[in-house]
């Protein structure tokens, strides 16, 4: 789950991490009031959404009255920002946040993850803050400094002095990155984060270090169980994928991909199985569906109908091992939901296990145009076809 920056920086001033003065506002006359009340001769205005690239989009401004502060806002706010992380749509801007103008001596750039190979908490840093940290761990390897964090021990002073020389920061400054670093990595232990972007981190003209902006994720098993209620209250639905939303509020395992065959799917590990299958006959799956082993007609209704919402989606493929769940059940919610909505792509249905031979009765006997498959290669191998058949450019992802 991912946060807002202005809630990523609250989180981080509760950790004595200094962040600029700003406020969150959600209209254009109240973004005018934050500028006058702080004060000063320069203000940024940056929209609140879940996605980085701003700046390069247009969603960070920085203003030098209250009235282009209240302008800029009115024009971010109501809006869709598209930055270079976000699909062709963009991200709802709903809030901005509005912050005190600071003068940038250096952009570093400071990270916080969780490295699976070394199975640590590791610190990256580098002297080229404020771009892409991709293009650098790609073309400048060398400008990328860690530091690993031993469970038990904890972050040493020392390592966040090595990190502080590597990044040519003065001795004037050892204190400030260890309490920023010392702070962070509280956060990410106390919060359940899995990753923390602070990009840049900026040497202010006074000499000073602030997060200048805030990147936070939490660990969806945490959230999920219940462990960060308070980080629960900030999760902002209008920022995620709507189809993933009504998925999860279904208790189905769904996420949105750029191919064009629909899948769905019964078991984690099958549903895996079946997207390579599809890659094998040269298809592209449109998504990963998971309807659980304890499903109903319902859910698979319901499944069908989140699957079908896709306008990418030229054809399903339906892959169920019948074990607690029953071939006869999945079909009747096949039905069912075809029925509902209609459908116009070609659908080829794999059922195999428990009560096999009653639900394909009940697929045949239901007139609809379904086309069954003996086995995962025979279906895929169909629906490869009858969606190229549809389509004649084939299979080839979306952009
Ligand atoms: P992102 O593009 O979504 O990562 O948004 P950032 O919060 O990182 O802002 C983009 C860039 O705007 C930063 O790298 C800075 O160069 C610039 N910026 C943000 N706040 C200020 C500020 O207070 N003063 C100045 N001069 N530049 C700022
Ligand atoms: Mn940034």
């Amino acid at each position: 789950m991912n946060l807002h920056e202005f809630q990523a920086k609250h989180l981080f001033a509760a950790q004595g991490v200094p962040i600029p003065r700003g406020y969150v506002v959600r209209s254009s006359a109240e973004a005018r009031e934050a500028a006058e009340r702080l004060g000063g001769e320069a203000w940024v205005v940056k929209a609140q959404v879940h996605a980085g690239g701003r700046g390069h989009a247009g969603g960070v401004r920085v203003l030098e009255d209250p009235e282009g502060v209240e302008r800029y806002a009115d024009t971010l706010l109501g809006e869709r920002l598209v930055t270079h992380q976000t699909d062709g749509r963009g991200q709802p801007v709903r809030a901005v946040l509005v912050e005190e103008g600071v003068a940038i001596e250096r952009e570093l750039y400071l990270g916080v993850l969780v490295d699976r190979a070394s199975q640590r908490v590791v610190f990256m840093a580098s002297d080229a803050g404020g771009v892409d940290i991709e293009e650098i761990a790609a073309e400048e390897p060398e400008r990328i400094h860690t530091a690993c964090v031993h469970p038990a021990a904890g972050l040493q002073p020392y390592q966040c002095r090595q990190l502080g020389f590597a990044l040519g920061l003065g001795k004037a400054h050892m204190g400030a990155l260890t309490r920023v670093m010392q702070g962070l990595y509280r956060l990410f232990l106390e919060r359940d984060l899995s990753l923390v972007e602070v990009n840049p981190l900026i040497v202010t003209g006074e000499g000073r270090l602030l997060a200048l902006d805030a990147k936070v994720t939490v660990d969806d098993n945490a959230v999920e169980v219940g462990r960060q209620a308070e980080i629960q209250d900030m999760r902002d639905l209008s920022q995620e994928e709507e189809t993933e939303v009504r998925a999860a509020e279904h208790h189905l395992n769904y996420i949105t991909l750029d191919g064009n065959i629909g899948c769905m799917v019964n078991g984690a590990g099958l549903a895996m199985a079946t997207m390579d299958v599809i890659k094998l006959h040269g298809g592209a799956p449109a998504n990963f569906l998971d309807v659980g082993g304890g499903t109903d007609a319902e859910r698979v209704a319901e499944a069908f109908k989140i699957i079908l919402s896709s306008p990418a989606v030229a054809g399903i493929l339906v892959n169920i091992f019948g074990g607690i769940v029953r071939c006869d059940m999945i079909a009747e919610g096949i039905v069912s939901a075809v029925r509902e909505i209609g459908v116009e792509v070609p659908v080829v249905v794999r059922l195999e296990g428990t009560n096999v031979e009653q639900g394909k009765r009940i697929l045949a006997d239901s007139g609809l145009d379904v086309i069954p498959a003996d086995d995962l290669a025979d279906a895929a191998a169909r629906i490869v076809a009858a969606v190229g058949q549809s389509e004649p450019e084939g299979s080839e992802s979306r952009p």
